[in-house]
């Protein structure tokens, strides 16, 4: 999709699968359970919708996915669904691994980064995108390296292997542009430091909420997932993100939404809802 001088691409990793009670908190089953995929064991299919943005400048990704390094046992515990790939994805695009010079992380946890590195048949674990420069904030990189017990399984380091010494970050202090039209902006509530990353191009504005916002469902302000560990913050970030995105028209890019990784808001009987562009 042409964006001004940019051109963005939703590029799929695959998809897993979460609690459903998990995935929509406080929210009743009987409010979710007829707009999403939800199996005989209750759990909701998330899609990896990483974006793949091609500036004048750079070749940039937007978060990794899930990669392939989880065992038997953990593939089937998340029902992780490979039948379609980053790299697979962009090739369909004509894009290379070693093309990919940027890649921003909105965080760390493993269905966000896990792509970064990839293990071969012979066992051996090699970064994905040999000459990309990844960027997270500091603050979330350190706590990936020493997470609180409440949050330790959505790194699964021991698992998913894409921290040092199998790959190198370039670290954040804070809202910073990373390159050229491309903005992170810190905004707690998912964890601690949670980037949403901005684009613009020629009065065109993207918006990737990442975790903030992960499917369009998440627009409305009371449904927080149970894994957020900061949920008024959550309210209070997204809330007036949501509105200015509503009224200054910006694309809004949804990370685990399998019916609308990307769209515009509309206002329909006063709730904010997302209508997909293909
Ligand atoms: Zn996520």
């Amino acid at each position: 999709m042409k964006w001004g001088d940019f051109t963005l691409a939703v590029v799929s990793d695959g998809s897993f699968r979460l609690d459903g009670g998990a995935f929509f908190g406080i929210v009743p089953k009987a409010l979710w359970e007829g707009s999403v995929d939800v199996d005989s064991r209750n759990r909701v299919k998330l899609a990896l919708n990483c974006l793949y943005v091609h500036t004048p400048e750079h070749r940039v990704l937007i978060d990794t996915g899930i990669g392939n390094k989880f065992d038997a046992r953990w593939n089937a515990i998340y029902d992780i669904d490979r039948s379609s790939t980053l790299l697979g994805s962009l090739a369909r695009l004509g894009v290379q691994p070693e093309d990919i010079d940027v890649i921003i992380h909105t965080h760390l946890h493993f269905d966000h980064a896990g792509s970064n590195t990839t293990l071969l048949p012979d066992g051996t674990i090699v970064k994905t995108f040999p000459k990309a420069r990844c960027f997270a904030q500091r603050e979330e990189y350190e706590h990936a390296l020493n997470p609180h017990d409440r949050d330790r399984a959505s790194y699964a380091l021991d698992r998913v292997k894409f921290m040092p010494p199998y790959c190198d970050y370039e670290l954040l202090d804070g809202d910073v542009e990373v390159v050229p039209g491309i903005r992170v902006s810190v905004k707690p509530g998912h964890n601690r430091s949670m980037q949403i990353v901005e684009l613009e191009s020629r009065g065109l504005k993207t918006i990737v909420f990442s975790d903030l916002v992960s499917t369009r469902l998440h627009l409305s302000p009371q449904w927080i997932t149970a894994f957020d560990l900061f949920p008024l913050e959550v309210v209070a970030n997204k809330k007036p993100l949501i509105e200015q995105a509503l009224q200054e028209h910006w694309l809004c890019v949804f990370y685990h939404d399998t019916h609308c990784p990307m769209g515009y808001l509309e206002e329909r009987e006063g709730k904010i809802v997302a209508v997909p562009v293909q």
